[in-house]
């Protein structure tokens, strides 16, 4: 597969449309997005000049309900990448069931190399700029790679000015005192956790002899290994940008992050073993959960893997030719639009939250979230066994044809 994420998403969908025998106008409809905003950002800087910067905006579909997907800073920001990143975001939410279509947004930036006054100062410039084109009921960003609460406040905050009223509703992510929702931060590790006890019970799991190895100590690896081990299940391995650590008689990891906290990393954790983090993907154990970054399993080491589960909690952990290695090996690895749904499905509840202008406590929206992690999970289990393909193509399958069914039931009669 050609290493350009917009062709990677075109020839993925194209499989999928084969699968479910859709016709080439739909298609073609899909594999471009709707909309496509792109701008110069002019801003100021602080010792009195002024940059651009590139900044983009993907609607992919809107067919079942306003565009959803975070905003992107970074340096290697491309329209193709932005562009795929919005058809994914189509998917994963037809996945779960959520109301929105698929959008993304990104800016070419370097935020570490900004001051806090020209981060605020860019941030602005975005929500100024979009304010133009989005709205609670018809695209809804979030943070994203290096963007945060804080960020989408400011962006907030110039949307607001632009439109003249309040609209929460038009951003999630956001901090808790503007609208956020309670349980967003334990969000995607929770929702990765759920999918586990669903796969555990499919597969007969004995919670105390299934070992998992998580790659990543990040929001989401912390959260899912969190519960995970109040579950009783055996975390074993931990790591992050430093490297790894191999326990296997199990960590707690709420342990391990008072020492991370204390040393800066993982590694060094008492009773553990230093590994790398290569080696902690081909570690012997029940479950594998990358969770750190994309392109983690791909052909060189797919056919090394010993675990016989993988959770992709990180966004594109396994690359497709991995995948075919991994699925003729037997090795059943849950897709990351269903895995990590649980962002954007607590995404979609602060926005519920907002429009209400009603707030929900966390018990509540965790328990709402177990009812959408169960129910997607059992869609996609079906769908893999009835067309007896991989879970990734199975997940897509599910969710193609949800938004394919939306687009026709809106343009019937034409
Ligand atoms: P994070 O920034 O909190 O954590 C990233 C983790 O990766 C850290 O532990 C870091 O040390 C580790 N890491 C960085 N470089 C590494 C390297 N070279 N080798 C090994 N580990 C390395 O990020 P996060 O929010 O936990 O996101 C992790 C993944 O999950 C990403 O792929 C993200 O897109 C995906 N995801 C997150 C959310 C969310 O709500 N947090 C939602 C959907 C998907």
């Amino acid at each position: 597969m050609i290493n350009d994420p917009y062709s990677n998403a075109v020839k993925q969908l194209e499989e999928v449309a084969e699968i479910l025998k859709l016709d080439k106008e739909v298609v073609s409809q899909l594999s471009k997005p709707k909309k496509f905003h792109q701008t110069k950002l002019e801003v100021k800087m602080d010792d009195g000049s002024s940059s651009e910067f590139q900044a983009y905006r993907s609607q992919h579909n809107d067919s079942v309900g306003p565009y959803k997907g975070g905003i992107r800073f970074h340096q290697d920001v491309t329209e193709s990448e932005v562009k795929a990143l919005s058809m994914w975001m189509s998917w994963k939410c037809s996945v779960v069931g959520i109301p929105y279509g698929g959008g993304k947004g990104g800016v070419i930036v370097n935020p570490k190399e900004l001051s806090e006054s020209e981060l605020e100062r860019l941030s602005r410039a975005y929500g100024k700029w979009m304010s133009g084109f989005v709205g609670s009921w018809i695209d809804v960003p979030a943070p994203d790679v290096n963007t945060n609460g804080q960020i989408m406040a400011w962006m907030l905050d110039e949307y607001e000015k632009a439109v003249g009223h309040h609209e929460p509703g038009v951003i999630t992510g956001k901090p808790i005192e503007l609208g956020g929702s309670l349980g967003r931060e334990e969000a995607t590790g929770l929702g990765a956790y759920y999918t586990l006890e669903r796969l555990a019970t499919e597969k007969k799991l004995d919670k105390a002899s299934t070992s998992i190895a998580v790659q990543g100590f990040g929001n989401a690896a912390y959260w899912f290994s969190h519960f995970a081990y109040e579950a009783g299940y055996k975390i074993v391995a931990l790591s992050d940008s430093r490297g790894g650590i191999h326990d296997p008689s199990g960590v707690d990891p709420a342990k391990v992050l008072e020492h991370k906290k204390k040393s800066g990393s993982v590694v060094g954790y008492e009773g553990s073993t230093e590994i790398s983090n290569e080696d902690l993907l081909e570690l012997e154990v029940e479950i594998l959960a990358p969770a750190a970054l994309e392109n983690q399993i791909t052909e060189e080491n797919a056919g090394k893997i010993k675990a016989k589960y993988i959770l992709e909690i990180a966004n594109g952990p396994v690359t497709p030719e991995a995948d075919e290695i991994l699925y003729e090996a037997g090795i059943i690895s849950l897709p990351d639009v269903l895995v990590n749904a649980g962002g954007v499905t607590v995404s979609y509840f602060e926005w519920v939250q907002n429009n209400m202008g009603y707030y929900w406590e966390k018990e509540e929206v965790f328990s709402k979230l177990k009812v959408i992690m169960d129910k997607a999970f059992l869609e996609v289990w079906e769908k893999m066994e009835e067309l007896s393909i991989n879970p990734r193509m199975a997940a897509y399958a599910l969710s193609v044809s949800r938004v394919v069914k939306a687009l026709k039931t809106r343009s019937s009669g034409n």
